[in-house]
């Protein structure tokens, strides 16, 4: 239960405990003499002990030697105190005491040496026993009762050892069983996103066709459904990342403007068909750059300002952000008011834990899983923050949360979003030409659909050796955009192969990863494999337009 330094610890005060009683007791029944003569081999004991046990490292050996100390003392105190049978019940209890370190080979030892000790006493010290202890016969019972009390303990330390080790085993099975769970979330919603990059990506090149407007409303339909089906698969694979702690915090400079101007812009499309207004404020002390994950903390607000929506049918929705200094760090506070449904005081706690909503009989139609707030309160929570909740029912809420940033340098950010314009214009491509490589066929039409929208010619193959045949004697591309999970050879094994050649276009040409694999650091894992990039499954127009001019030669691009 204990590890040895504890026990020896734990020995040694029992130790200067019992000495103290004994010497106590001495002082109190005779004279001072007596008490000096206790206290001072008392005294001489402790020392002994105490440097037994700093200076041999044997566990077994210390406690030993402690507790034969601790009897010698106590029966030599006993001589002088004239309380010799007092001895088998101190030996008894030093014993029951060495029980808690569910040790039997501890309770074993201090016996046998208790019992020498007693056994001493027997054949030398008789006429102290008896003036003590009254008769022989007396002695032998406490011995008896030493004996059977040991005996007692050894059981309980062996029962409460194999309760322990049933204990730690049903530890262990719900540990595993925890951790195939979040296995199993993560690795559905990889399979997941893999056909709804088929439905996205077929729906969006639907969209781009000459339909009726009653086949647009259908598509659009499609496009928003698999929107939320998309939000839902990542949320259950936040979840299953926050919960076997494999969450990371990515820090960037950011402007705090530049974050709510966009998601603010985002969500006013998704009010466009209800009375209600969305604003924002920053009070005038909270610096304009800052320093911490942009993208968590943009999901935070994302998740509050959605409910908001989704909660909210007429009136207002206001973010505000106040921050305070603290120390090096900097505390932003910011909280999303609605004057939606509002929440019962009842379901305050609730709504925090996962795949738990409120009201649900009543709301039926508002889709969710019921994770968005407990992934926020996890992420505040990794980000040295908190959540809360105040509401009305029936008036309106307001969820307040704060995290902790530091400040940016200004200079990176304005250089980054200075940029940011340009990326979104979308790339026209004139005589472009890319290789995409997939096992699924559906997946190569999406790509291969997607890819011409931006002027580029698009080849396709369905494996990595094919890949390589391909490239052997063509040379065209500016792009080749790798799958990552395939049959035979996958993305990786593809890439060795065209990097491990001595041709210099198969050396340097930009080789894109393409997975449905979205898990934290994914990107790093693609480079240090010798991607250049990589983009993920549902394929992303706006990050596909700037892989394309990042890659896609200057000269080609309109
Ligand atoms: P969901 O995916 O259901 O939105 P959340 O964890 O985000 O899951 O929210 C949990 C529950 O909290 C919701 O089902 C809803 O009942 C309640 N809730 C959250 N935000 C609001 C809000 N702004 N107004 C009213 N109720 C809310």
């Amino acid at each position: 239960m204990f590890g040895y330094a504890k026990t020896i610890r734990l020995v040694i005060l029992e130790f200067l405990i019992c000495m103290a009683v004994h010497v106590g007791y001495v002082f109190y029944k005779f004279d001072v003499e007596t008490g000096i003569k206790a206290l001072i081999v008392s005294i001489a004991f402790a020392m002994v002990s105490i440097l037994v046990s700093l200076i041999i490292k044997k566990p077994k050996i210390v406690v030993c030697t402690n507790v034969l100390l601790m009897i010698l003392a106590t029966e030599y105190l006993g001589v002088i105190a004239k309380s010799l049978a007092f001895s088998a019940f101190i030996s008894i209890v030093i014993t029951a005491s060495l029980t808690i370190f569910m040790e039997m080979g501890y309770i074993i030892y201090s016996y046998v040496v208790g019992m020498l000790a007693a056994l001493v006493n027997y054949f030398f010290f008789k006429s102290y026993i008896v003036s003590n202890s009254g008769s022989m016969f007396i002695y032998s019972v406490y011995l008896a009762i030493y004996t059977i009390a040991s005996l007692n303990l050894c059981v309980i330390v062996k029962y409460s050892k194999n309760l322990m080790l049933k204990l730690e085993d049903k530890v262990l099975e719900a540990q595993q069983a925890n951790e195939s769970k979040m296995m199993f979330l993560a690795n559905i919603s990889h399979e997941i996103r893999t056909p709804m990059n088929a439905i996205c990506g077929m729906t969006e090149l639907a969209a781009r066709e000459d339909n009726s407007p009653i086949v647009n409303e259908y598509i659009s339909g499609i496009q928003s459904s698999g929107k939320v089906l998309l939000s839902i698969v990542n949320d259950i694979l936040d979840y299953a990342k926050l919960e076997s702690g494999k969450f990371e915090i990515v820090p960037v400079n950011y402007s705090l403007k530049f974050l709510l101007d966009d998601i603010t812009n985002m969500m006013q499309i998704r009010l466009s068909d209800k009375q209600v207004t969305l604003k924002y404020t920053i009070d005038d002390n909270v610096p304009k750059f800052l320093y911490g994950d942009e993208i968590r903390f943009r999901q935070i607000l994302f998740n509050l300002l959605s409910n908001a929506i989704k909660y909210t049918e007429q009136g207002y929705i206001t973010i505000r952000v106040s921050g305070k200094q603290e120390g090096d760090d900097y505390r932003l506070f910011v909280s999303v008011t609605d004057s939606g449904i509002g929440i019962r005081k009842d379901d305050f706690e609730k709504i925090f834990v996962s795949f738990q909503q409120v009201d649900s009989r009543k709301y039926r139609n508002h889709e969710g899983t019921g994770l968005g707030l407990a992934i926020c309160k996890e992420l505040t929570i990794l980000m040295g923050g908190s959540i809360h909740v105040e509401s009305t029912y029936g008036v309106g809420s307001k969820f307040s949360f704060d995290i902790l940033q530091k400040l940016a340098r200004e200079v990176e950010v304005v250089s980054k979003e200075s940029l940011n314009p340009k990326a979104e214009n979308k790339l026209m491509v004139e005589g472009g030409k890319v290789l995409v490589v997939d096992d699924n066929r559906v997946n190569l039409k999406v790509a291969q659909g997607l890819l011409r929208t931006f002027g580029l010619t698009v080849d396709t193959c369905l494996g990595g050796k094919e890949c390589v045949e391909i490239l052997k004697d063509n040379h065209t591309y500016d792009i080749i955009f790798l799958d990552h999970m395939m049959p035979e050879m996958d993305g990786i094994d593809t890439l060795r192969v065209i990097r491990g050649s001595e041709d210099e276009y198969l050396r340097s040409v930009p080789v894109i990863a393409l997975t449905a694999n979205v898990m934290d650091g994914v990107r790093e894992i693609f480079i240090a494999e010798g991607f250049d990039d990589y983009v993920s499954k549902p394929i992303d127009m706006i990050w596909m337009n700037s892989i394309l001019r990042k890659f896609i030669p200057f000269d080609k691009q309109r």
